[in-house]
């Protein structure tokens, strides 16, 4: 234990070591640093070392994970919760994330104000372009513009979403009802569709269907014109899963997590032949998470992909 104390004096991270009480018992130098703690006063309680109460309510929540606005200090702390060495006792981590929650907020508002200037020329273009009769390179013009109003499109949506500034208005929603309505344009694909009589979801209709139509718009991008595509939904403790599923080329298992990134795609130089923005995997993860639900993408059996998304049963 000592050697490992040791460590934790010297770790770049705040520690704090909090009994029962909540009171601190001991402090590394970081954590003594940041709050000015004298080791010789401890045992102190916690909100007299940080004054005030927030730190507090994160240990009476007892969630292994935080984060509070110290309205003291105006800075920002993540907290880690982890049990200490003598029963009762909570090790608490403490990282202040002050400067990367405001270059966050900046580049948030960067990409929203950039969406917001772009919009205008981007709209003149295309009709300049289109003034230009039918020919070859107009028609290019237009694709293209096109093209990039779809990614600015898709970047404003994601910063608002982001900057927890999108509208979530849940309420239960007919799972069948939905599917028909996004299957009916799914890229002029045919799509076999099952789905359990009657199953409802606690859901923003909305944002399921431009969520499911994300998810059909790449199966058909990416699989051979004419394959089938599957939707499938069915309730499964106490949630509905919905999958897609295509009989294209698949993903193969190392990507599967980073395809929700934003800008990630598998194949740079297939994708460069199926126009893409790379973003709309990340929007549909941030649309169900925000409707508290969750996303995943699988190797269907026999060849293609599948991608799921999973929401609270209504
Ligand atoms: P894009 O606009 O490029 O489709 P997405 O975020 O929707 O962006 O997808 C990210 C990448 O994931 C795609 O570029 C592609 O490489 C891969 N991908 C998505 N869906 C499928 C699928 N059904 N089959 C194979 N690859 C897929």
């Amino acid at each position: 234990m000592e050697p490992f104390a040791d460590l934790l004096e010297e770790a770049p991270v705040m520690a704090l070591l909090v009994d029962r009480d909540h009171r601190v018992v001991a402090a590394n130098q970081a954590a003594r640093r940041y709050f000015g703690i004298d080791p010789q006063r401890l045992p102190l309680h916690v909100a007299e070392v940080t004054r005030e109460a927030r730190l507090d309510e994160l240990l009476r929540q007892g969630r292994p994970e935080g984060e509070a606005r110290l309205t003291h200090s105006q800075r920002v702390v993540t907290s880690k919760l982890v049990p200490g060495p003598v029963s009762g006792q909570t090790l608490v981590f403490l990282t202040d994330v002050t400067e990367l929650r405001r270059l966050q907020t900046v580049r948030q508002e960067f990409v929203a104000n950039l969406a917001h200037e772009l919009k205008t020329p981007l709209t003149a273009l295309r009709l300049a372009a289109e003034s230009l009769g039918s020919n070859r390179f107009a028609e290019r013009i237009v694709i293209e513009a096109d093209r990039l109003s779809a990614i600015v499109d898709n970047l404003r949506q994601l910063a608002e979403i982001e900057a927890g500034r999108a509208v979530v208005e849940r309420s239960p929603v007919e799972v069948d009802a939905v599917v028909r309505e996004v299957t009916q344009h799914a890229a002029g694909r045919p799509v076999q569709v099952t789905v359990s009589q009657g199953l409802m979801v606690d859901a923003d209709r909305a944002k399921l269907a431009q969520a499911l139509g994300n998810l059909l718009d790449n199966a058909a991008k990416f699989s051979p014109p004419g394959s089938p595509i599957e939707l499938h939904a069915e309730p499964v403790d106490g949630e509905v899963r919905i999958t897609v599923r295509d009989h294209g080329l698949g993903i193969s298992p190392e990507h599967w997590d980073r395809v929700f990134e934003r800008f990630y795609k598998v194949d740079p130089a297939r994708s460069r032949e199926v126009p893409g923005t790379g973003l709309g995997l990340a929007i549909v993860k941030h649309l169900v998470l925000l409707q508290g639900g969750r996303v995943w993408t699988e190797a269907a059996p026999g060849g293609g992909q599948v991608f799921g998304l999973a929401l609270p049963s209504s």
